[in-house]
């Protein structure tokens, strides 16, 4: 516990950073800091309990922000039951340091539970659930860094992937504010080995994980607009030129539809079966058709094809009032 420790002498950057240490100390130390002067170059703390000894004078020196320990009276004259009384610093991103530090480890399989029964063991402070959880979760980011450190990284993690993997493409783009909009990965791997295969590339999308989920899901909602879409396939395109024999297989979603038809004008673009089987059998469930469809979707021949084809019309017939293309296409709306 030593290296929470406040002396004479300290150096901290900012009154911020002295303000955190004294948190971690107070808390692991079971007792509780009031704020006597709180200016631009000077921050006083004393132990909350009145009449108490146990202080800290700090300030800082010409013009620099850092904060130098001037004073530290580290005797308490207050009792040990009344001054473990008060734990407003108890908070869960401190305890999750001093967890992460002091106390255990912070793998998937720790549960919230055993946290707070160690914090209560270790500090003699009351948890909950809620609270336990939000410690661990502040431990865990301190082990992998925040989501924001994470896209803060990109720059040179992109670089550091480019150094080990020749050939490799990639492509940030960020807004005018330097905010993070969309990156492009292709490895070197990929790239050279694209001209060896056969001309077909399939696309798809997913939601992401994590704490910015939210956020992206309503940007991939506002992504109906075609913007990232258009931007994927314009940066795949420096890749894989277009061509007549091309051809793009994705979902029936309608941006990527549209952008496919927008970016490659040669290229063909399909509909992946799975999808289309999943939405038969949504519709015409229980019924024979999704067989036929599933059946016709593996013909190699175009004669076998038609033959099915012509199963799928007869138990869905083209009618003046119904022509197959909305009764049997599942994607009409
Ligand atoms: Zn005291």
């Amino acid at each position: 516990m030593s290296s929470i420790d406040i002396a004479v002498g300290q150096r901290y950057e900012s009154k911020d950073d002295l303000e955190r240490r004294l948190k971690l100390l107070t808390v692991r130390h079971q007792f509780d800091f009031d704020v006597e002067t709180s200016t631009l170059t000077s921050y006083v703390v004393k132990c909350w309990v009145d009449g108490c000894l146990w202080r800290v004078c700090a300030s800082t020196q010409g013009e620099s922000p850092a904060f130098y320990v001037r004073i530290y009276d580290s005797k308490h004259i207050c009792s040990c039951t009344e001054r473990s009384n008060r734990s407003r610093q108890a908070r869960p991103d401190i305890l999750g340091e001093l967890y992460k530090n002091f106390l255990g480890d912070v793998g998937p399989a720790v549960r919230p539970t055993s946290v707070g029964i160690a914090i209560t063991k270790q500090f003699g402070i009351k948890m909950n659930y809620w609270k336990s959880h939000r410690t661990l979760k502040f431990a865990r980011e301190i082990g992998e860094g925040t989501p924001e450190c994470g896209f803060e990284s990109l720059p040179s993690y992109l670089y550091m992937i480019r150094r080990s993997n020749p050939s490799t493409v990639t492509h940030l783009q960020i807004d005018e504010f330097g905010r993070f909009m969309y990156v492009f990965l292709a490895f070197g791997a990929s790239v050279n080995g694209f001209p060896f295969m056969r001309k077909v590339v399939v696309v798809n999308s997913t939601f992401l994980n994590g704490k910015y989920k939210g956020t992206l899901l309503i940007a991939l909602a506002q992504d109906e607009n075609d913007d990232s879409w258009h931007w994927f396939f314009t940066q795949l395109k420096l890749l894989i030129p277009d061509d007549e024999g091309l051809a793009i297989i994705s979902d029936r979603h309608n941006s990527i539809g549209k952008t496919i038809r927008n970016v490659y004008t040669l290229a063909a673009r399909e509909i992946c079966t799975y999808h289309l089987c999943k939405n038969i059998l949504g519709r015409y469930k229980g019924k024979d058709a999704f067989r036929l469809v599933k059946k016709a979707a593996r013909c190699f021949r175009m004669t076998d094809f038609t033959a099915i084809f012509e199963e799928i019309e007869a138990i869905n017939p083209v009618t003046p009032e119904s022509d197959l293309s909305t009764k049997l296409d599942p994607f009409a709306t």
